[in-house]
């Protein structure tokens, strides 16, 4: 029974050797558990912060011990009355191949209803990101132009072909034409930048979003954040979702600089954590999964094969590798 700890904090980009793997007996469940074979992990940006040893809204990972992230998982064997062997289950689990649960913090998934990697993306917490954060935070109206970061990320993805669905303009901005290409056919999006091949990002936005942007979706922070308050709409509003432009940073830099910007246009910016929207799971989850069966809404995923490649895949989440949600298939 293979399990991934966390070996050192990283400094900068993670690498390899910051993981280490280790083999255990596989558990055998007590009374009220249950034995799960992991069979989807999910790897995310903002597991990054928790290898950090810092404050933040959920604890660090601690060293020697095995990492934690979003995983659907079978019920192998059941010591408890409210799972049943072959069921499927997702739920915050450790990178290992095998482990015990008492069920508590586990959902049922339902594999008739939808394949059970997208209960890691669209019907799980990265769909809930998305529509929660652009219509609780963002409240896009019709005619408004709605732009993007991370566009053809998991939650950027996302994003764009809701702000579609509310009637407005959806700009995008990602690492290569490849992916503008896919946001535009598959996702909808009406323009899209390529950030990497953009000298002048302040201009390439004005040019891209000529009515000037109502609500930006940011989940990469740093300087086209800085791009786009130049572009702002009076009485914009900015969703601070994430900042992976910096989570490799040493050093933080600080903010935020354009001050003046958000006083003299009345911006609103806002952070969040999904989480803080936990009552209305339910409703989004049902409508994302409306939107998926009228085909308003689709997504991608990139599946890396093998437990063994679940550090890859978490690393290469910074170089940009996956189009959609970055998804490890272990069984
Ligand atoms: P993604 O699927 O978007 O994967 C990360 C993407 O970020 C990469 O594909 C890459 O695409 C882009 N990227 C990597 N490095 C940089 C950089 N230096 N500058 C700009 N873009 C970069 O991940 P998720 O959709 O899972 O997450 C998106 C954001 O949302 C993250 O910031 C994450 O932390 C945040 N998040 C926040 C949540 C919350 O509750 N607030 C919940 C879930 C996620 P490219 O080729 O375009 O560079």
């Amino acid at each position: 029974n293979k399990t991934i700890i966390l070996k050192s904090r990283p400094k900068g980009i993670p690498t390899l050797d910051n993981f280490d793997f280790k083999e255990e007996e596989k558990p055998d469940p007590n009374e009220g558990e249950v034995l799960l074979k992991t069979k989807y992990v999910s790897v995310d940006p903002y597991l990054r912060g928790r290898m950090r040893d810092e404050e933040s809204y959920i604890e660090p990972f601690e060293i020697d011990k095995p990492i934690q992230s979003g995983i659907v998982a079978e019920v192998v064997e059941s010591k408890n009355d409210s799972f049943k062997k072959g069921d499927y289950v997702s739920g915050m689990l450790e990178w290992k191949e095998f482990q015990t649960s008492n069920g508590k913090q586990l959902q049922k998934v339902d594999e008739t209803k939808a394949p059970l990697s997208a209960y890691q993306g669209v019907l799980g917490l990265t769909g809930l990101t998305a529509y929660l954060g652009l219509l609780n935070i963002g409240e896009p109206k019709e005619g408004e132009t709605v732009l993007v970061s991370g566009a053809s990320g998991a939650v950027g993805s996302i994003v764009g072909q809701i702000a579609k669905i509310k009637g407005c303009k959806a700009v995008g901005i990602a690492g290569s034409d490849e992916k503008l290409t896919t946001m535009k056919e598959k996702f909808g999006f009406d323009e899209g930048i390529n950030y990497k091949t953009t000298s002048d990002m302040k201009q390439a936005i004005k040019e891209a979003c000529p009515n000037g942007v109502d609500v930006y979706f940011d989940n990469v922070g740093g300087e086209i954040l800085d791009a786009t308050l130049a572009n702002i709409n009076r009485h914009g509003r900015v969703i601070n979702c994430g900042a992976i432009s910096l989570y490799n940073k040493k050093e933080q830099p600080t903010g935020p600089r354009l001050e003046t910007t958000i006083v003299k246009k009345s911006i609103k910016m806002q952070g969040f954590i999904v989480r803080d929207f936990g009552e209305k799971f339910e409703e989004a989850i049902a409508q994302l999964g409306k939107w998926l069966e009228e085909d308003k809404l689709t997504y991608s995923e990139t599946i890396v094969e093998g437990f063994d490649n679940i550090p890859k895949a978490f690393i290469d989440l910074f170089e940009g590798k996956n189009e959609g949600k970055m998804i490890v298939k272990v069984s």
